[in-house]
């Protein structure tokens, strides 16, 4: 274990550090000691290439979209250079909200350069000359690292004006988010920037064609924008070789809940959430039994340990039923109460819930005073329907992904869990004795 720059770093036999390679092994405060290591070499082969040559060696990767959906990173520089524009711009999104995700920050804190050789090459291939990195306020020493990563770029002629004798310009600045969840949502972001609240548009039309301020924009995660340059230096093939036919690379997972070594781990896509859980932090804590684990953040699914063995990538939703979204292992052992875990979960969704739309803005508060209900002992027979028909409702007709994922967290756990919370509306019991109204009774 060492300490460099804010980053406590330990690297946990077996992981595959592609995104994670120069984490607590520079400074990130010096930009000398990333370009020791090859930091800005990809920018200057990037440099040299065709723009639509850089497109196409990203879309021939593979790479898809860290933040969590996994939308194609190639298809979506193609959309923007091919959108004409008198300006185009390159949004980062470190709003990194998801409760329990906190990869960005540690690449934030332990390697910013990488992030914005990313960001430049991105703007060279599209042809954007102006990038905006929209860190969540919390996020102190990411903020701190980034702005200090950003001059020491610029003194370096890596920013600024004819970028390394190229010709092309690249302006990046810092904004940041004042702790909605909902500015995440990457157009509720581009409003954010623009001085208005941070609310969603209605989407399509995508950024890519109508983005920042109307232009064309790329809007990716801190780390999607970190595998560019490794893909650069070292060609869509090499990055190939690592996860799956249909999501390579590697994901960069955070570790959270009764788990015994809580952090982030990097390994290749197609991991399976057994071996995240057990090979790589240890197991559940204090020899606990495992009752069930969330993948992929609050909107991710409830699993039970049947699917432990299921290889998590961008379709393991569809395929499996498991969510990877942007990488949250939540594990919760023997001790916690299905209902407890779902009540949580929904008071986060009725909390960050921007109040655009009625389906998420009382279908949240809804869900959760029936929940509440039956914490306290008072469910009725006909609620866990009602819960299923809110939830579907919400999922179906609410403005933005925050509303539309509410049916993947509480169907998921109502469903695995039905027996128990039946115990709870019909025998007045929490079997796990957590519900304290009804353990009192
Ligand atoms: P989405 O599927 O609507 O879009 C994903 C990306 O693809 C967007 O950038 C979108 O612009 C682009 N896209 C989709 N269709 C397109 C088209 N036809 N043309 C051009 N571009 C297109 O998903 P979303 O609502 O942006 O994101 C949902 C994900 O966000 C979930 O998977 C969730 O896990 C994740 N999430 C992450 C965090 C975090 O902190 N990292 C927080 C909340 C949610």
């Amino acid at each position: 274990s060492q300490i460099k720059g804010t980053v406590e770093v330990e690297k946990v036999a077996e992981e595959t550090r592609i995104v994670l390679k120069n984490v607590g092994e520079i400074d990130p405060t010096r930009i000398e000691e990333y370009i020791a290591r090859d930091g800005y070499f990809a920018l200057a082969k990037a440099l040299q290439m065709e723009p639509g040559e850089v497109i196409e060696e990203i879309k021939r990767s593979g790479l898809r979209g860290r933040g969590g959906a996994g939308f194609p990173t190639g298809l979506k520089w193609e959309f923007t250079y091919k959108a004409s524009a008198d300006q185009k711009y390159v949004l980062c999104n470190a709003d990194e909200g998801e409760p329990g995700t906190f990869k960005d920050r540690l690449i934030m804190e332990g390697d910013p350069h990488s992030l914005i050789e990313g960001m430049i090459i991105a703007g060279y291939a599209v042809g954007a000359t102006k990038g905006y990195i929209y860190i969540r306020g919390e996020y102190h020493s990411s903020i701190e690292i980034l702005k200090k990563a950003i001059e020491q770029a610029y003194e370096y002629g890596f920013l600024g004006e004819n970028i390394l004798g190229s010709g092309f310009n690249f302006d990046l600045k810092i904004r940041l988010g004042a702790g909605a969840y909902v500015a995440g949502e990457e157009t509720a972001l581009i409003e954010s920037i623009e001085g208005k609240p941070a609310r969603p548009r209605l989407k399509p039309p995508y950024p890519p064609t109508f983005g920042l301020f109307g232009k064309p924009t790329v809007v990716n995660n801190v780390e999607t924008f970190v595998n560019v340059p490794r893909i650069i230096m070292n060609g869509a093939e090499w990055f190939k070789k690592f996860g799956t036919d249909s999501s390579p690379g590697t994901k960069v997972f955070s570790l959270v809940g009764n788990v015994v070594r809580k952090g982030i781990v990097e390994v290749p896509m197609g991991v399976t959430v057994r071996d995240l859980i057990f090979k790589f932090g240890g197991g559940v804590e204090g020899g606990r039994k495992l009752k069930v684990v969330q993948t992929g953040g609050s909107a991710g699914t409830f699993i039970g340990p049947d699917k432990l063995d299921v290889p998590l990538d961008f379709d393991s939703y569809a395929k499996y039923g498991v969510s990877l979204g942007s990488g949250v292992i939540l594990v919760a052992d023997e001790t916690h109460c299905a209902v407890d875990l779902a009540l949580a979960v929904m008071r986060f969704f009725e909390h960050e819930s921007c109040g655009k739309c009625t389906p998420c803005r009382e279908g949240t508060r809804m869900i959760v005073n029936i929940l509440e209900r039956i914490s306290r002992g008072e469910g009725k027979k006909e609620d866990l329907d009602t819960l299923r028909e809110i939830a579907r409702n919400a999922g179906e007709t609410s403005f933005c992904g925050l509303g539309q994922s509410i049916p993947v967290p509480l169907l998921s756990i109502v469903d695995n869990f039905e027996e128990e919370f039946r115990a709870h509306i019909g025998a007045n019991k929490c079997p796990v004795g957590v519900c304290e109204f009804i353990k009192k009774k």
